[in-house]
């Protein structure tokens, strides 16, 4: 019976990996196959979570620690990222253009921290823009949105141009703000059309903002998006909009 249960696991492992099917339906199958409270079946690797809330756990891929810049590329010469770095936090400095990872991502937990200018200037999109973008593609907006209006789908926590937050958790420009966001990559079939479409659930300042949206496609200014097919895993961008974001604490999780 155990030997049993055991290759009916490898089995479910190997089909999904070849199907290409999403974590989600990996677990529905493999729930067929399982008995209830099966112990054979395999345990959770075990994480060592951090002493504070927001640190890294020990799974995590640290990707800023407030000391440098080393995983992190120039978007567009591939040359190192020219971002200013001090007292622990990264700076954009306007001109320089969009910062990348070095490491490509697909599906993952990705744990940010930033503070809009405390000096506030601007207004509506002008004022504390800058975003994230997961795989290149898709911006979650970042945006001095306190006491800030400019249009729904594009204030911080929107999903750019797609998706206005369910609530405006964000803190006063110069506060720290944390996003949470989990994210699932769109799957493309062979003839490069969406199978199904990525997936985002985003948490600002610990409030679920974006929960398990479907995403319409690559961000776009004033048009509808589109996906564009591309490979499972890209880099993940910083946007330099021309303001001095400051960003802080960068880990991610990748997720099965
Ligand atoms: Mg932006």
């Amino acid at each position: 019976m155990k030997i049993k249960s055991i290759v009916f696991g490898v089995c479910i492992m190997l089909i999904s990996a070849q199907s290409g099917c999403t974590a989600n339906e990996s677990a529905e199958k493999s729930h067929d196959i399982w008995a209830v409270h099966d112990m054979n079946r395999p345990q959770p690797p075990i994480v060592t979570p951090a002493e504070q809330p927001g640190q890294p756990p020990s799974n995590a891929v640290v990707l800023f620690d407030g000391k440098n810049l080393s995983q992190w590329l120039c978007q567009k010469d591939g040359g190192p990222a020219k971002w200013k770095v001090e007292n622990g936090y990264m700076e954009v400095v306007g001109g320089t253009g969009n910062i990348c990872t070095k490491q490509p991502f697909g599906n993952c937990q990705l744990h940010i921290e930033w503070a809009a200018p405390e000096q506030v200037k601007g207004s509506s999109q002008g004022r504390g823009n800058s975003g994230i973008f997961l795989m290149n593609n898709y911006e979650v907006q970042v945006l001095d949105s306190y006491e800030n209006v400019t249009y729904p789908d594009g204030q911080a926590a929107a999903l750019y141009g797609q998706y206005p937050p369910l609530f405006n958790a964000c803190r006063k420009p110069g506060q720290w703000q944390s996003y949470d966001i989990i994210f699932h990559r769109p799957q493309f079939g062979k003839d490069g059309k969406v199978i199904s479409p990525g997936r985002i659930t985003i948490l600002h300042n610990g409030v679920v903002v974006q929960d398990n949206v479907d995403i319409q496609g690559t961000t776009a200014h004033k048009k509808r998006a589109e996906y564009h097919q591309h490979p499972d895993k890209l880099p993940i961008a910083l946007q330099d909009h021309g303001n001095p974001v400051r960003y802080r604490n960068i880990w991610l999780i990748e997720l099965p």
